[in-house]
């Protein structure tokens, strides 16, 4: 193994700079990017910015033990550009905030940076800048994303009609699985250290958990098929807690339909394992990244048969509340969080 760089031995500066190697810029909007006190945007004419954060938690919203950093510094993107997606924009810069304490070596934050430009690369995004501190304890990400879309464009929460579909991109579930997965092959290591990981039956249901894709690929789609989401918003808490923000939002109701909610085969066979009720998985895990947005009723035809959009239901009159109904045709009503241990 080769020898490993504690972050007191080169300091900050140092750091800055090998961490600004190999990171370069592509958006016409960027004039400068990584070195000054600030970095340069000009707004495209007849565009609307749109602005985000997010922070990620060593132990709060991700664990070492079981993340690799590449994948940490990737999913630290990924959630951004997520939510610029849920807005309707195309993200174009982004600035990262670094906290690690001193078990972090420079070789480590590498890793880390080699994820993020990853990310940037497969988001077509730029790194402009950030900020790096130590920290007495473990590792903190801020990111802050900056995103742009044709003015009027840009889709809230609260533009949804009661006579809208209910549409959610990809499927559902998968990431909470994954987690799950991870969790106890952490439990099973802890217990013996001598175990190997048992992942291999679970690659898609981790994957989702580890390194989630924002659908960038789906605004790209309805621009292209001429949909304009009448209001949407990223799947990161679960389904249903999400509806329930739309709902709120637009000042209606929702019906959704058990049967037409999205879950992938492994996600399917990872729940029966866990004894684990595939549809809660679906309303309750979190962190599927996927993008739930409503349509008016005249785009039925252009999205009923698409391959990675689902028609799940559709808003209703506020006084109808949000509900989930059954095969049998029974109406629940929906409610946010299923799982005590969050
Ligand atoms: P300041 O003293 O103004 O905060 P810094 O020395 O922290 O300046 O940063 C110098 C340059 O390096 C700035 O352009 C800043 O945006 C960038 N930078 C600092 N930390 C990071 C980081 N973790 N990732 C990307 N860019 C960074
Ligand atoms: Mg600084």
């Amino acid at each position: 193994m080769s020898e490993l760089t504690p972050l007191t031995a080169i300091g900050e500066f140092a750091l800055i700079r090998r961490l600004q190697q190999g990171i370069s810029t592509r958006q016409p909007s960027t004039v400068l990017g990584i070195g000054d006190d600030a970095a340069i945007i000009a707004p495209t004419p007849g565009t609307e910015l749109v602005m985000t954060t997010d922070l990620l938690v060593e132990g709060i919203h991700f664990d070492l033990a079981f993340c690799p950093l590449r994948h940490l510094g990737y999913k630290a993107i990924a959630v951004n550009v997520s939510d610029v997606a849920a807005m309707n924009a195309l993200p174009t810069q982004l600035v990262v905030g670094v906290s690690a304490g001193p078990r972090f070596t420079v070789e480590a934050i590498e890793e880390l940076y080699a994820g993020m430009r990853l990310a940037c690369e497969a988001y077509n995004v730029d790194l402009v800048g950030g900020d790096t501190t130590a920290s007495r304890g473990g590792l903190t990400l801020a990111v802050t994303a900056l995103g742009e879309a044709p003015a009027g464009d840009v889709v809230r929460r609260s533009g949804g009609k009661p006579t809208d579909l209910l549409c959610v991109s990809g499927d559902l579930g998968a990431a909470f699985l994954g987690l799950q997965v991870l969790e106890r092959e952490k439990q099973a290591f802890l217990a013996d250290p001598e175990t190997q990981p048992e992942l291999a039956n679970y690659e898609y249901v981790v994957q989702r958990q580890l390194r989630p894709e924002a659908r960038l690929d789906i605004i790209h789609e309805l621009r292209e098929l001429g949909v304009r989401p009448t209001s949407m918003i990223d799947i990161s808490d679960g389904l249903a807690s999400e509806v329930l923000h739309l709902c709120e939002a637009s000042g209606t109701g929702a019906r959704i339909f058990t049967e037409f909610l999205p879950i992938a085969n492994p996600t399917l066979e990872a729940a029966a394992e866990f004894n684990l009720d595939p549809i809660t998985c679906a309303l309750n895990g979190g962190e599927d990244y996927e993008l739930l947005f409503t349509v008016p009723v005249t785009d039925h035809e252009k999205l009923k048969n698409h391959p990675d959009i689902t028609i799940i239901g559709h808003l209703a009159a506020k006084e109808e509340g949000a509900n989930l109904v059954t095969k049998a045709g029974q109406a629940v009503p929906l409610q946010a969080q299923g799982w005590t241990s969050f």
